[in-house]
């Protein structure tokens, strides 16, 4: 144990010698096979920095742009570099995205939106504290001792040559609060009063851009006024938002998943009683397959729940409730999602062609109203697996609901008409719908 002991004071010593000798603005990361003296390679930071998905899948969205949608994880790691100062937050000043191929140029547009169209860009979504809303009061810039964070981004560029084939997160940050307080007697006295150094700049997270396009599909609905009242990718809303702890790793399966809600021509989801399924726009439409694969999954005979209505016991098995999952080959499936009852039509083990009839929207499992959730992902499993972008071929873009996210899942339960800003229009192929479209599917 003693030994230990002193290997760890060792390495201590050195990081904290590093942090003693470092500018406030540490200098960028060298390129490789720069011959520089150790120390100079070495930038001691108080928090660390990833990004959850191994590599980051670009899509192109309605807005004509190319979207990397990911997340980062974030530790304050102050007490690594200081055993003694556990009660140190650190706060981060900014986060920008770079290329370091050409000397760590700032790339890209990051901006995530809220619920209530808050901006959350560069803040952490924290993993110790209780949250309330998904709204901005679960997000600040402040990590604290110990606590590890989740960031959101929404990187967008022009068109795909200038997405870079890697990035990486040059990240500022500063002492939050100053631990005035000395920790627990030390063996060796080794704490300084204010070890935080007032600013530290690093870059680290980096990523790989995967090069192949997404996967492009036949829209699995038919008609017109279909929102996607829930999806990719400036928004952090409830499918953006999910990271799922599962067998040890992070997953994050509804990244690009949508939840397509249909409104009338007036804007309204339903006409009638709320809690009546039967009288919301989108119940009972067709689904229909967006590609051609085997069935691995078939399940039908969950009731339909009472829009409106928290659904009850939902657990991992039931919680896409009547649904299909179809091996699309080259390791993506495609999940449709809480199908009415009685309405699946598919066995497992068949072959469905492109545009073949699955079933028709329900209100089963995990759904408050009728909806269709579809998504593609990595493997045919709807909560241990990373969701992956898709485009549709061919669709009639008829614009999008205005105002925020909140207000219109406020507006759809409330029978209220949502107003559509149709000003850019038209038809689109290759691209995905994005949160809050309306779109008209042939
Ligand atoms: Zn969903």
């Amino acid at each position: 144990m003693r030994r230990l002991n002193i290997d760890l004071v060792l390495i201590i010593a050195v990081v904290s010698g590093a942090l003693a000798r470092m500018p406030a603005s540490a200098q960028p990361t060298p390129a490789a096979g720069q011959n520089l003296p150790f120390e100079k390679l070495v930038v001691p930071t108080t928090l660390a920095w990833s990004v959850l998905p191994p590599s980051i899948d670009p899509v192109m969205g309605t807005d004509g742009r190319i979207h990397l949608a990911y997340e980062m994880l974030f530790t304050n790691t102050v007490k690594l570099l200081f055993p003694n100062t556990t009660n140190s937050a650190v706060r981060v000043d900014s986060v920008e995205v770079v290329d370091p191929a050409h000397d760590n140029k700032i790339v890209g547009i990051n901006h995530v939106f809220g619920p209530k169209n808050e901006d959350l860009t560069a803040q952490f979504y924290s993993l110790a504290k209780p949250s309330t809303c998904l709204c901005a009061d679960d997000y600040s810039h402040k990590l604290g001792p110990g606590e590890s964070a989740v960031m959101y981004f929404d990187v967008t560029f022009k068109d795909f040559s200038s997405v870079p084939g890697e990035i990486a997160h040059r990240v500022s940050t500063s002492a939050a609060v100053t631990d005035k307080k000395p920790g627990p007697a030390a063996e060796e006295p080794r704490i300084v009063e204010n070890p935080i150094p007032p600013r530290i700049v690093a870059i680290g997270g980096a990523v790989k851009i995967e090069t192949t396009r997404a996967i492009t599909l036949s829209p699995p609905l038919r008609g017109d006024g279909w929102v996607d009242g829930n999806g990719c990718c400036a928004i952090v809303g409830a499918h953006r938002f999910t990271i799922i702890p599962g067998s040890g790793s992070l997953y994050t399966p509804q990244r690009f998943a949508i939840d397509f809600l249909r409104i009338d021509a007036q804007g309204r989801a339903w006409v009638g009683k709320v809690t009546n399924v039967t009288d919301w726009r989108g119940f009972g439409a067709e689904v229909r397959s967006a590609a051609r694969g085997r069935v691995v999954s078939a399940v039908d005979g969950y009731s339909d729940n009472i829009p409106g209505e928290e659904p009850k016991n939902i657990t991992p098995a039931n919680i896409a409730g009547n649904h299909v999952i179809v091996d699309l080959g080259n390791g993506t499936f495609a999940l449709y999602a809480h199908l009415k009852k009685g309405s699946v039509i598919p066995e497992r083990g068949e072959f469905v062609s492109r545009g073949q009839l699955l079933g028709f929207v329900g209100n089963s499992g995990n759904s408050g109203a009728p909806h269709l959730h579809f998504e593609i992902m990595a493997g045919p499993s709807s909560l241990e697996v990373n969701g992956l972008p898709f485009v549709f071929d061919k669709m009639q873009y008829q614009g999008a609901v205005t105002g925020a996210w909140q207000q219109f899942l406020d507006d759809l339960f409330a029978g209220r008409p949502v107003q559509v800003d149709s000003a850019r229009s038209g038809m689109r192929m290759g691209q995905m719908p994005l949160t809050l479209d309306v779109m008209s599917y042939m």
